[in-house]
């Protein structure tokens, strides 16, 4: 019988290879055989998957998306340990109790062994695995923290269930070990962490991986990350820094608690850019409290963002949809306040809380918009113009062509 198995699910899409996770959540675990199941089917990969893990002891496996424990589920037993960042979405839905061990820590902690920042040996041992001539980019994830230092947005589903304090890995050891597969001649690597700190940022610019790869990472638009951008005297190429901005309007931002401000996001994406790197603002949509006020100052945003930023091509919007709750009770309150019916949508395993916008909240809702289409800055994620009578979507992720309001 052999000893463990770690499950790894990836996809070639497009001639661009995703992992997403093994590196996700968990580092390696160095004495367990890697599993790579291909998750576009489901039930092709339940069966690969029966095959693969026959005979193992014990089975680790991360959870990114719920869609992956869908697959898994039917397969589980007591030999199954589960840890990644959908587990507090998955135990909340499940209604019963599973043959298996959620852990919410890294599997490092559940064996009771150190942190580990080795990736060199998975990737000189195990990429060789997947055929080369399938895809020319490769994309994984890799998490140098765990937790967020502010954990107080209004919206946010991870402040519920991540501790207050940043558990930090060993992010220039695990850095120095990242590398592009040999075979692939493009690596983006996804730095998981909820808005990075000042430690781990320093720690990423001075880093030489920089070099061979494309390092994103999610930033909160606060001074000392300015401050940190600015004094440092590495430059920022082949990073894209992604502030959590959310709507593009100050008095939104602070109903939302971001506890920071659009002129810090301006000045920190001009040092970006003059360093060599890539601005990136994340945003929502469906703002209940949207009115006119926050129209205008939406459009005086994009006025100053146009104005400002020298070279637009290395800025971006990216819209990750519409705006959740983490509870019941936070979605009822913004309704009391905003207007709006409170709706429970439950899709996979996932329980949203959305609020109904009152007609009103949607019309300034497509106001913004437009006006974000209407600007030409280049615009990925999810479209925004869904609220709109005839969108104009690309789906390769960028929307060119402006839209006529309705
Ligand atoms: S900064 Fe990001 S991770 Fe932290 S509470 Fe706000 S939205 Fe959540």
């Amino acid at each position: 019988m052999k000893e463990a198995a770690l499950v790894t699910f990836f996809r070639v899409d497009k001639k661009l290879l995703k992992i997403f996770n093994g590196f996700s959540f968990v580092q390696h675990i160095a004495d367990a055989d890697n599993v790579f199941v291909d998750d576009r089917d489901a039930k092709v990969a339940r069966r690969q998957l029966t095959e693969k893990l026959r005979g193992y002891k014990r089975v680790f496996c991360t959870i990114s998306f719920s869609y992956q424990f869908k697959i898994i589920e039917p397969l589980l037993s007591s030999r199954w340990v589960l840890g990644g960042p959908s587990l507090p979405i998955v135990k909340h839905n499940i209604g019963h109790e599973l043959p298996c061990e959620l852990i919410e820590g890294t599997f490092e902690e559940y064996l009771g062994i150190p942190q580990s920042s080795r990736f060199t040996d998975y990737w000189r041992d195990r990429m060789e695995e997947f055929p080369s001539s399938q895809f020319n980019r490769l994309h994984y994830a890799c998490t140098i923290e765990m937790g967020c230092y502010w954990n107080r947005c209004k919206f946010c589903n991870y402040s519920e269930a991540n501790p207050e304090q940043v558990r930090r890995r060993n992010v220039g050891l695990l850095l120095a070990q990242l590398q592009p597969n040999l075979h692939c001649p493009t690596a983006n690597v996804h730095l998981c962490t909820s808005a990075i700190t000042v430690r781990s940022l320093r720690e990423v610019l001075r880093s030489p991986t920089r070099r061979k790869l494309r390092l994103r990472f999610f930033a909160r638009p606060d001074k000392a990350i300015l401050r940190t951008f600015r004094e440092s005297k590495w430059d920022a190429k082949n990073t894209i820094c992604s502030l959590g901005v959310e709507v593009l309007s100050q008095t939104g931002m602070d109903i939302l608690n971001k506890n920071a401000s659009l002129d810090t996001a301006i000045e920190i994406s001009k040092t970006v850019i003059e360093k060599g790197g890539i601005a990136e603002w994340n945003i929502m949509d469906g703002h209940v409290f949207a009115n006119e006020q926050i129209v205008q100052e939406c459009t005086e945003t994009l006025e100053r963002v146009k104005k400002e930023i020298k070279k637009p091509g290395f800025f971006r919007i990216y819209n990750n949809g519409r705006t959740t709750w983490p509870n019941e009770v936070t979605a009822q309150l913004m309704a009391d306040q905003y207007g709006g019916k409170v709706s429970l949508y439950e899709a996979n395993l996932r329980r949203l809380w959305f609020v109904k916008l009152t007609p009103e909240a949607l019309a300034c809702n497509q106001q913004m918009h437009q006006a974000i289409i209407d600007s030409g800055l280049k615009l990925f994620g999810e479209p925004v113009i869904k609220l709109q009578a005839s969108p104009v979507w690309d789906p390769d992720g960028v929307i060119t062509k402006p839209n006529s309001p309705t």
